[in-house]
């Protein structure tokens, strides 16, 4: 765990390399930084936006909240979140919906969209997010922000409360790359509270940051840029490609043809996973309890989930309870499982091609409160970031572009994603086409 004093060391380093090379860095020193609910923070309450954990507090932090409260972060507030991480809205929590601060009549995204909104509106210069199928980078995109994934096992996921433990990681919405590749660099590193992170060091990912790649190859795979797109968001991608290509990069085209099984991947692992993780609420050992009178304890764990828990969370546990029985297990799972194995050989085939992989991260801008009513459309907005992982490669959604609705403009975010642990790259990647281009400093109107 990094101490202030190491901290410092590494901090008047910075300063010093950056004079060095002429460039512009911040330290986290007093960067202020909004937590999403689910991420437990011994100050204020952790609810991930469920009746079920209504005013619970935290004994503990999350072992990212102690890095960065040592490296200086100041920490301004929780942000409301989609029930325990489910969704791609923000509007099903217990507490009501998030607005989209470039237009408040349509959504920010989900899951993380308190987050996402909060660093869009400029309320703090950070935020952090989970991303489990696209949380972080659905967002991001749908606010004109930084979202930032790290690979799987990068980050310690302990204090992150469980959804679907696989696929779950903590990340980061930020202004600018420079900005997440600092916060990341503090978060990351071996954490013995949880074993499915990396027994490695955090890497460097802060320096050298500004270096464009010699000799970049960019992967564009066709199932990314096809008519299921919005135009708007069609156009973008192509002029990215476009900045990247004059700045010196080589466009490869890759074939992703399992991009198209992604969700259907997703919906069988994440709540197979969700269904046993959220087996805890019970009303015994913390969180919500009925108060109606109950004959037996199967009662009481019946009437307190039918009263915790929102319909989502409600339909997810029921698709991973169906997914895992005897008898659908073999169909269901273990196939989700084998598909698992063939999207992870895919990516391993198309990084041998290409150093990142370039895409839209959403088909479609923020959409209206409401609009999406049916949870299988609601579902298919991770298409392309599910993918990611179900892998647990690292992927970034950074601002690209606007497209224009009822005069309003509404963002949209350019997704690369980056082989296992290749996150240094990955982010030098983005941070080319920050370097080029403006998009991240247009700030919507409530902010201005
Ligand atoms: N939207 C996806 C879901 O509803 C992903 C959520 C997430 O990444 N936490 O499960």
């Amino acid at each position: 765990m990094s101490t202030i004093q190491e901290r410092d060391t590494f901090n008047a380093f910075h300063e010093y390399w950056d004079l060095e090379n002429e460039r512009q860095s911040e330290t986290l020193q007093g960067m202020t930084l909004a937590v999403k609910d689910n991420i437990v923070t011994k100050t204020g309450t952790t609810t991930c936006g469920s009746k079920m954990l209504e005013g619970y507090k935290s004994p503990f932090n999350a072992t990212v909240i102690d890095r960065l409260e040592d490296a200086g972060v100041v920490l301004v507030g929780k942000t409301n979140c989609d029930e325990f991480a489910m969704g791609s809205s923000t509007e099903h929590c217990a507490w009501g919906p998030v607005l989209n601060p470039w237009d408040r009549t349509r959504v920010p995204g989900g899951s993380s969209g308190g987050s996402a909104a909060a660093v869009a509106a400029r309320l703090c210069q950070g935020a952090l997010g989970s991303d489990t199928g696209g949380s972080i980078r659905q967002p991001a995109a749908f606010c004109g922000v930084v979202g930032y994934k790290p690979t799987y096992g990068l980050v310690s996921r302990y204090g992150l409360v469980a959804f679907a433990s696989s696929l779950d990681q903590i990340g980061t919405f930020t202004t600018t790359v420079q900005d997440a590749a600092n916060l990341v660099e503090i978060m990351a590193g071996f954490d013995e509270l949880d074993s499915t992170c990396r027994e490695e060091p955090a890497p460097a990912l802060s320096k050298n940051l500004h270096d464009s790649i010699e000799g970049l190859r960019i992967g564009i795979p066709s199932q990314y840029t096809g008519s299921q797109n919005d135009p708007a968001i069609n156009a973008a991608i192509t002029s990215a490609i476009n900045t990247y290509r004059e700045l010196g990069a080589t466009i490869i085209e890759i074939d992703l043809p399992l991009t198209e099984v992604g969700i259907s991947t997703y919906y069988v692992l994440a709540p197979a996973e969700c269904s046993s993780n959220l087996a805890r609420y019970d009303g015994i050992r913390y969180g919500h309890r009925t108060d109606k009178p109950c004959k037996d304890l199967f009662e009481l764990y019946s009437n307190t989930r039918a009263e915790g828990f929102g319909t989502e969370v409600k339909r997810r546990i029921m698709l991973g309870t169906y997914v895992l029985s005897s008898g659908y297990y073999d169909a269901y799972y273990n196939n989700a499982l084998k598909t698992r194995r063939l999207i992870c050989q895919e990516y391993h085939i198309a990084f041998e091609q290409c150093d990142v992989i370039l895409g839209p991260t959403t088909p479609s801008v923020a959409f209206k409160i409401g609009e999406k009513a049916d949870p299988l459309s609601m579902y298919l907005c991770d298409i392309y970031t599910a993918n990611t992982n179900i892998a647990g490669i690292c992927g970034i959604s950074i601002p690209c572009g606007f497209s224009e609705a009822e005069g309003k403009q509404l963002p949209i975010g350019l997704h690369l994603q980056g082989s296992w642990y290749d996150d240094a790259r990955l982010l030098r990647a983005a941070q080319m086409f920050q370097t080029a281009t403006d998009f991240h400093t247009k700030v919507p109107e409530c902010a201005q």
